[in-house]
Formats: structure tokens, sequence, C-alpha cells
């Protein structure tokens, strides 16, 4: 597992100080507590699992949005088109960290109904890591596959072929529950590496590793630079080939398309400058399924035991450890970070610090808080 050392200017915070300081930012900022909670909640499991691009470095973007108008607070999912197993939520731009646990909670009791719900959810402020709702569903026994979309600012992912960014990061995930309590989680985006990891870099002043971009030319380039500054910028490259760019297509249609809550195209990107702020909006169409309702529960759960240790009996590669099944790798991490803390970039706990006044939180009173 790749270290958490950390460089001058970084700071360790202990997970319960990091969640204490993230619920504190977005309360001052006028969240109930129990919005707080769920945002710091989601923020911080991020972290603990190694996704800090959908970390408390999200922080900063979430609390500029909400001052722009463009994310707001205290909302809740709204059901607006009601088929019993088949429902369409709409958040309404309000945090998604309420929005879509909201959307799942009413999408699990469904498909202990009915077997299967298919929940539609649209306009959700950015709903983060998705493996969080994959989890969510697990942990009630229901298997759940998500796709998801992005809009509200400019594209970042090039299609397959493409030289001209076309949509984002539009991510995927399967989940599968387990009797032990640790699921199978499949959670990732169909571009090369999600638009946060490039940012965290950029934050870091490190170079990406070839193959994810291509500048604005179209040209392969490590720089994560590319990514930012005046228009037109570079594109992150979709994973796998053609077959990761037809993914990240068909993440745009089912979850665009099929719940109304539309595609990426210029009519729902909003540029920096345009009179509208960029936001960041998610659309996610998720289909649950109980298992038990499909006759084989037992034989089900049988499989999923006998196919892992198969799967995970393969001799490891040289240079491999270990051969994981998703999910673990995030287990192992969050292990990790629970014991030892969340490191966090300078650049970053500098913006984090930022959002906190802006919000009218000293940064001493952050610094206390957090321990460091
Ligand atoms: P990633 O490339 O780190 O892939 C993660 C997935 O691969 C996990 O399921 C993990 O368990 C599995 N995995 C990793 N190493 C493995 C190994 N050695 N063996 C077996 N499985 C392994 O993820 P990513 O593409 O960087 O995405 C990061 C996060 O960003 C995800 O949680 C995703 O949902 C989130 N995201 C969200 C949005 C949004 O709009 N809300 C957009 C893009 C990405």
């Amino acid at each position: 597992m790749a270290s958490d050392a950390t460089k001058p200017g970084d700071v360790m915070v202990l997970p319960d100080r990091l969640h204490q300081v993230t619920a504190a930012i977005f309360e001052k900022d006028g969240c109930s507590a129990e919005e707080a909670k769920l945002i710091a909640d989601h923020l911080v499991l991020a972290n603990l699992t190694g996704h800090d691009s959908h970390g408390v470095g999200m922080l900063p973007r979430y609390i500029e949005d909400r001052l722009n108008g463009v994310c707001h607070r205290n909302l809740h999912a709204e059901i607006v088109l009601d088929h019993g197993a088949v429902v369409t939520i709409d958040g309404n731009l309000g945090y998604g960290q309420v929005i879509a646990k909201e959307a799942m909670e009413i999408g699990i009791e469904r498909a202990k109904k009915f077997g299967v719900c298919v929940v539609a959810l649209r306009n959700a402020h950015h709903i983060g890591r998705i493996g969080h709702w994959g989890e969510q569903c697990a942990a009630a026994g229901m298997v759940s596959t998500h796709y998801v979309n992005v809009h509200g600012h400019h594209a970042l992912v090039a299609p397959f072929g493409g030289a001209e960014a076309r949509f984002t990061t539009n991510p995927y995930c399967t989940a599968i529950p387990h009797k032990s309590g640790a699921p199978i989680v499949l959670d990732f985006a169909t571009s090369q590496v999600a638009m946060g990891k490039v940012r965290v870099a950029f934050n870091k002043g490190e170079q990406m590793e070839p193959g994810l971009l291509i500048d604005a030319a179209g040209a392969a380039t490590n720089d994560p630079g590319a990514m930012w500054g005046p228009l037109p910028h570079g594109s992150i490259l979709t994973f796998g080939a053609h077959k990761g760019g037809g993914l990240a297509v068909i993440c745009d249609l089912m979850a665009g398309a099929l719940t109304g809550g539309l595609t990426h195209t210029p009519r729902t990107q909003v540029h920096a400058g345009d009179k509208t702020p960029p936001t960041i909006i998610n659309n996610m169409l998720t289909v649950i399924i109980n298992p038990k309702m499909l006759g084989g529960a037992d034989l089900f759960e049988r499989e999923v035991d006998e196919f892992i240790a198969w799967v995970k009996s393969s001799r490891p590669q040289p240079g491999v450890e270990e051969v994981l099944t998703p999910g673990e790798p995030e287990r192992a991490r969050k292990a990790k970070r629970t014991a030892e803390g969340v490191p966090i970039d300078a650049t970053t706990w500098r913006q984090i610090l930022d959002a906190a006044r802006r919000v009218g939180l000293s940064d001493n009173a952050i610094a206390e808080m957090a321990g460091v």
C-alpha cells in the first residue's frame, strides 16, 4: 500500500477531529446539524478509504457553490414521479450527501417490497464517492448498480479517439452484499482517473502518470496543469480504450437521458465566466435488487463465497502481493488511516482554512479542532 508520508506544510488529522472540523464548517454555513454530519460522514469516509479526490478536499468547492447559489442547504429528496418499483427523485440542487442517502433509503424499502426498484435521481449537487451509495444498499442486503453522469460545468473527458472533452468522469458502481459485512464494491470513474485526483496532483505539484491526460491540442501530457487556466483545457482520457469510452457514453445516457436530469451537452455545461456560476450536478440511475426475492438467496450467498475464494486463490503475478477483490483496497486503507490519521496536503489544507474563514471560522478555531 502506498505510503501516507507527508511533506512540510501537510497536516495529518485524526478522523474524528477531521469529522468535527468538516461538520463545524457546514453547520456554521447554515446546514442543519444532521446535514452537516452527513456531509462530514461522507467526505471523511472518502478520505479514509483512500479516495482523497472525493474527501474533505471537496469542501471548499461545496462552500463556493453554496455561496454562489448553485448548491442549496437543508433540502430533501423530492419524489416527482412514483410508479412503485420505479421512482423518480429530484434533488433540486440540494447537498448530494443528503439527497442520495434519502433516495437510496426509498429505493431499498421498495426493493424489499417488490424485489427490485429503479431509482432515477436527478439534479443533486455532487453526490461524492458512488461506492458510498453501493455500500448503503449492500448494508441492507441489496445488490445495486449505479450509473452516474455529471454536468453544470465544462467537459473534462475526451470520448474514445476524440481530442476534445465531451463529458465528464461519469462514474459506475456495482455493489454485492456479503454476510460478513464486507461487500464487493466496484466503484470507479470511467475516466482514467477522477478529476479530483488530477486536482490532488496539481495541489501537490506532482506530475500525473503517462497515458492519463491530453493537452488542449490533443497531444499526450503528464502535466495536471493542462486541466486549469483559460479554456480550452486539455482532457482526461477514458479508461480501457473503446470499452471504457463506451461505458462512459452509457453512463451519460442512463443517468442523464433516462432520469430526465439531462446529458452533458453545451445546454447543460456552464463555463466559468458565464452568467450562471459553474456547479457540479449529478444524476444517477440506480437499480436495486433484493436477492431474497429471486428464489435463490441461499445459493447466491454460497456462490459469492465460493467464487470469491476461487478468484482470490489465483497465484499472484510477480510483484503482486495478493489478489484482491473490489472493495478490499478501500477497507485496508480505512483500517490504516483510522489508526494513523488522514494526510492532507498543504494546498488543500489552506483551501479548507480559506473556506472556513468565508463562513466565519478562524484559522485558530479550525487548528484547535483539528489538533494540528
Ligand atoms: P479507482 O481507479 O481507485 O478504482 C477503484 C475501484 O477499483 C474500487 O472498486 C477498488 O476496490 C477497485 N480496485 C482498486 N485496486 C484494486 C486491486 N488491486 N484489485 C481489485 N480491485 C481493485 O477509482 P477512481 O476511478 O479514481 O474513482 C474514485 C472515486 O471517485 C470513486 O469513488 C468514484 O465513485 C468517485 N467519482 C465520483 C464522481 C461524481 O461525479 N460524483 C465522478 C467521478 C468519480
